[in-house]
């Protein structure tokens, strides 16, 4: 998904793709910054090239660290689709509390070098004016770099979290043959079973150098659709007016790009939404029976 990513607290090390100034940089950060520049410069294209050569590429930095092999998985739809997933053992063990799942996809959409600015190139990673520019910079392989540098830290300083944490890098997030999340739940579940996952939304911010906010957001990854009519007099988007008609389509169904649009939770909008459109659809699909409305019934606010 297009968004900023979240960042978990803990050793966190780079906040999406805002770059920290170099001279501040601790080892810890500097490197997590090579993980994510490592992760940036394979390119993962869900429609031309695979997820394998970056989930190899993490696996050796987990083994590296002195993770054991039996808590390394590699694996996947396909021989260039493959997931990574990795356990950090907590003190738990076998009858313990279930685990934390971090998850991040690595795969990025198709980028071509043609289509960037000329000074940049999709699959290098370029540091500049205090950005950091690449695909996937932002959406989600921040997230997979931090969750892999906070994993290697966490062993390096021998702790010991009260359940098992997993990091799971998946394929094909962003469409494609062979989506890694699917995959796992259907052919390793075990692998993946967990409390509660912290996947991509939301989002993580400094204030200088000091965490202000990570926000946190819920059932985003939900497909509804519906049918909208609305009615009043129409007009011309060059003409602007108060009111137009897609004004009011734009407002009632809670658009969340519109400009200075109220951005309440995505979870409060799918029940706004079901109250005002699903319990009281246009196809009347409760009753079974077509109902017919006014716009001011079907926008009760206007
Ligand atoms: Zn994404």
């Amino acid at each position: 998904m297009r968004l900023r990513t979240a960042t978990i607290a803990a050793a966190t090390v780079i906040a999406a793709n805002r770059a920290p100034a170099q001279q501040s940089l601790t080892p810890e950060q500097q490197f997590a910054k090579e993980v994510y520049k490592e992760l940036l410069e394979i390119n993962t294209s869900n429609m031309t090239s695979g997820t394998t050569v970056a989930a190899n590429a993490m696996a050796k930095r987990f083994r590296d660290a002195g993770f054991p092999e039996q808590d390394i998985f590699l694996g996947g739809v396909r021989a260039d689709k493959h997931n990574l997933v990795v356990r950090y053992r907590g003190k738990g063990g076998p009858n313990g509390p279930k685990p934390l799942l971090l998850l991040a996809h690595i795969d990025v959409v198709e980028a071509l070098k043609t289509d960037w600015s000329p000074d940049l190139d999709p699959f290098k990673f370029i540091e500049r004016d205090g950005y950091f520019y690449a695909r996937g910079s932002s959406d989600d392989k921040s997230m997979a770099a931090i969750f892999v540098a906070n994993l290697i830290q966490f062993k390096k300083q021998n702790y010991v979290p009260d359940r098992d944490i997993i990091v799971a890098l998946t394929a094909d997030e962003e469409g494609g043959c062979c989506n890694g999340v699917r995959w796992l739940i259907q052919n390793h579940k075990e692998l993946v079973d967990a409390f509660v996952v912290i996947n991509e939304g939301g989002g993580g911010s400094l204030r200088g150098d000091k965490p202000f906010l990570n926000s946190i957001q819920a059932t985003q990854k939900n497909v509804v659709n519906f049918k909208v009519t609305a009615k009043n007099r129409g007009g011309h988007s060059s003409v602007a007016r108060d009111r137009l008609l897609a004004h009011v389509l734009c407002v009632k169904s809670g658009d969340r790009h519109r400009p200075g649009a109220d951005r309440r939770d995505s979870t409060y909008r799918a029940d706004f939404l079901r109250e005002r459109y699903v319990r009281h659809p246009l196809g009347g699909r409760e009753s079974g029976q077509q109902q017919q409305q006014t716009p001011h019934q079907l926008f009760p606010f206007s």
